[in-house]
């Protein structure tokens, strides 16, 4: 709905995601507002809105909006990001509810990258990727899918999807979370003891926790032990999940085979870190999933359309958890 034909106060909407998003943004929202018949009044620069006329905003943490003073009539701050660990860090108003990015473009995307890196480490393809030339025809099958123990730490909007995902494609899956979880064709555990199940049983490990109190070096030196020898561990969530001096060592002890990290303590990954050099680590440079504008411009519209009806939002995150 363009600004000329719009209904007497609309909410206003302010786009606060990174200056180079605007335009990625800006029509997908506006065509998302006008599939939902909802009027909308959208600022795609901080700058054309004052901060006391704001009803929504969305928002990054690497965006234009860095305090949240003055910004006295908000309903809702929609993240457009999964994690929220670096919302949390700029102390968003406590009685505004705080609503973490849930759609269809991110998930498909991380079951993509988690199924990907998955069937390289399941398949050893490695082996034939960097062999030398030495022309030795030495056949070692590798075992079908359903022999293969894949555990996922994270059941939620994301890890959910893998662990499917996975499950469908004939792995033999495991996963944890906080509450007890019926996905069909996935062993769903929860509390202590499920967690040491699943990493005891996890030739693959998969990550796909949020970053709180709760679960940060959750995957520390005992943890890895525990871990069967020769596995695998793809992190797509947070590095402060892992004790990284930990992990190195049971990588050059050869305890575990691989780790594939896609998110690290500190961002960009610092020149030196060992982890850029080392044989069995794969960096890739937090890319695992991305927020993709035409999808997330639904889900962004959803939840305000949402709001505006008097429902609450989905995905608000509890602030004492941390997610
Ligand atoms: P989510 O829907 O909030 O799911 C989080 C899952 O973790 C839930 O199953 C939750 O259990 C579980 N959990 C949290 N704390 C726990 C604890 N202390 N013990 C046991 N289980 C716990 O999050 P999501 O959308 O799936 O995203 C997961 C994370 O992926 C994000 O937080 C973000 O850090 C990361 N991410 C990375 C990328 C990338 O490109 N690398 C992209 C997007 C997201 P309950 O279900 O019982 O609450």
């Amino acid at each position: 709905m363009t600004a000329d034909i719009l209904p007497p106060d609309p909410p206003v909407v302010l786009f606060a995601g990174p200056e180079d998003a605007r335009a990625a943004y800006a029509e997908p929202l506006g065509k998302a507002a006008e599939r939902a018949h909802l009027a909308l009044d959208l600022r795609m620069d901080p700058a054309d809105a004052e901060a006391g006329e704001v009803d929504y905003l969305i928002f990054a943490a690497n965006g234009p909006v860095r305090a949240f003073d003055g910004f006295t009539r908000l309903k809702g701050i929609l993240s457009l990001w999964a994690g929220v660990d670096g919302i949390l860090k700029l102390d968003p108003p406590h009685d505004v509810p705080l609503v973490r990015m849930v759609e269809d473009g991110m998930t498909l995307g991380m079951v993509d990258y988690v199924m990907g890196h998955v069937l390289r480490h399941h398949l050893d393809i490695d082996r034939y990727i960097d062999a030398e030339p030495v022309a030795v025809w030495e056949k070692d099958h590798p075992p079908l899918a359903c022999s293969r123990h894949v555990g996922v730490l994270g059941l939620g909007a994301l890890g959910a999807a893998c662990a499917q995902a996975l499950s469908r494609h004939g792995f033999d899956v495991s996963g944890w979370s906080r509450s007890r979880k019926e996905i069909p064709g996935v062993t769903c555990r929860d509390g202590d003891e499920g967690l040491e199940q699943v990493i005891g049983e996890a030739e693959i490990l998969v990550l796909l926790l949020p970053h709180t109190p709760d679960t940060e070096r959750l995957i520390d030196a005992d943890r890895i032990a525990r871990m069967p020898e020769g596995a695998v561990l793809v992190n797509p969530a947070r590095g402060p999940l892992i004790d990284h001096d930990a992990l190195l060592a049971a990588l050059d002890a050869g305890r575990l085979r691989h780790a594939t990290m896609d998110v690290f303590d500190e961002e960009p990954l610092p020149e030196e870190h060992p982890y850029w050099r080392h044989p069995r680590v794969t960096v890739t440079p937090h890319i695992a999933s991305a927020t993709r504008p035409e999808t997330a411009a639904e889900a962004l519209v959803g939840q305000i359309a949402r709001a505006e009806r008097g429902e609450p939002f989905a995905h608000v995150v509890d602030r004492g958890r941390g997610y």
